[in-house]
């Protein structure tokens, strides 16, 4: 086994939290599935909020900008690993209205499709080997259509799966989960129970209940360019998480989500990992087009 980088050892890393590393030969690329806005109101409670003294709200609401990604490892024993899937093909058509307008698509190039982006980085999605989803959005697994007969393992935690059934079955949360890609028998769906998994080597997801009741986010230890935590949407944006600003119209259980919040800032602490959100511009897009080992 290699030795951990001295800034690790430096910065307070507790090692058994990054002993699980990936084998040498290990890649990952970060891939863009395409770009969206929608009001900060969605994302930060309170957000364009009026009050009192200023009863109309903001003269213009603050918008976010938005990016759609999806993680691709290239793991030497395990194979090519998909880590979520974006929306999937045409999605503001399939979204329809008031969908496709409140979080609506800002540019759109052919490169943005969950196939071509993954020949972008040097593979075919004939490749993928498994699929490893965060959480069941509309927005996160839409593109699993793509793997409808083919028989490729979706990992996705028990209680996600239970969650998105449930609510497309009674409408108890309409429109973040379609049943347009939640297949009952055209998916491998494969399910775990547990709050930390060691899912493979260099791989370990967390249970991180609250956004939805079984998001979990993915911790991946690289032996050169360290460790990344993908949170799914547990954050949106970076300040969902730090300084931990609630997220708006689209929390969902805030006391889970909170306790949530606090393990994923000691999982920084003692990974010395950089956290990715589900969307946030400014963090992913610096990791497009490179390759992590
Ligand atoms: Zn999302």
């Amino acid at each position: 086994m290699s030795t951990f980088t001295s800034h690790q050892l430096q910065d307070g890393v507790v090692l058994p939290h990054v002993l699980n590393r990936a084998p040498p030969g290990t890649k990952m690329h970060v891939i863009c599935l395409g770009y969206l806005a929608a009001d900060a109101g969605w994302f930060f409670r309170g957000g364009n909020t009026s009050t009192m003294s200023d009863p109309t709200g903001p003269a213009k609401p603050e918008r976010r900008d938005l990016v759609m990604y999806s993680v691709l490892i290239d793991h030497p024993t395990e194979g090519l690993i998909l880590w979520e899937t974006g929306s999937g093909k045409d999605y503001p058509q399939v979204w329809g209205a008031p969908l496709n307008d409140i979080f609506a698509r800002t540019r759109y190039e052919p490169e943005h499709e969950l196939d071509a982006a993954i020949a972008k980085a040097g593979y075919s999605i004939k490749d993928v080997k498994q699929v490893v989803i965060g959480h069941l959005h509309l927005d996160h697994s839409g593109g699993l259509n793509a793997f409808r007969n083919t028989g490729i393992p979706i990992w996705v935690h028990e209680r996600e799966l239970k969650s998105a059934f449930f609510s497309v079955a009674t409408g108890a949360d309409k429109g973040v989960y379609l049943a347009r890609y939640l297949s009952v028998d055209e998916l491998n769906w494969k399910t775990f129970d547990d709050r930390t998994i060691d899912f493979a080597q260099g791989i370990t997801l967390h249970h991180l209940p609250g956004h939805t009741d079984g998001l979990v986010g993915m911790q991946v230890n690289l032996e050169k360019s360290g460790t990344f935590i993908f949170t799914s949407d547990h954050a949106h944006v970076l300040e969902n998480y730090k300084p931990g600003v609630p997220q708006g119209w689209l929390a969902r259980d805030h006391p889970a989500w909170f306790n949530s919040n606090q393990r994923l800032q000691r999982l920084e602490k003692t990974t010395g990992g950089t956290i990715v959100p589900g969307h946030d511009l400014s963090i992913a897009q610096p990791l497009f087009g490179k390759v992590f080992e």
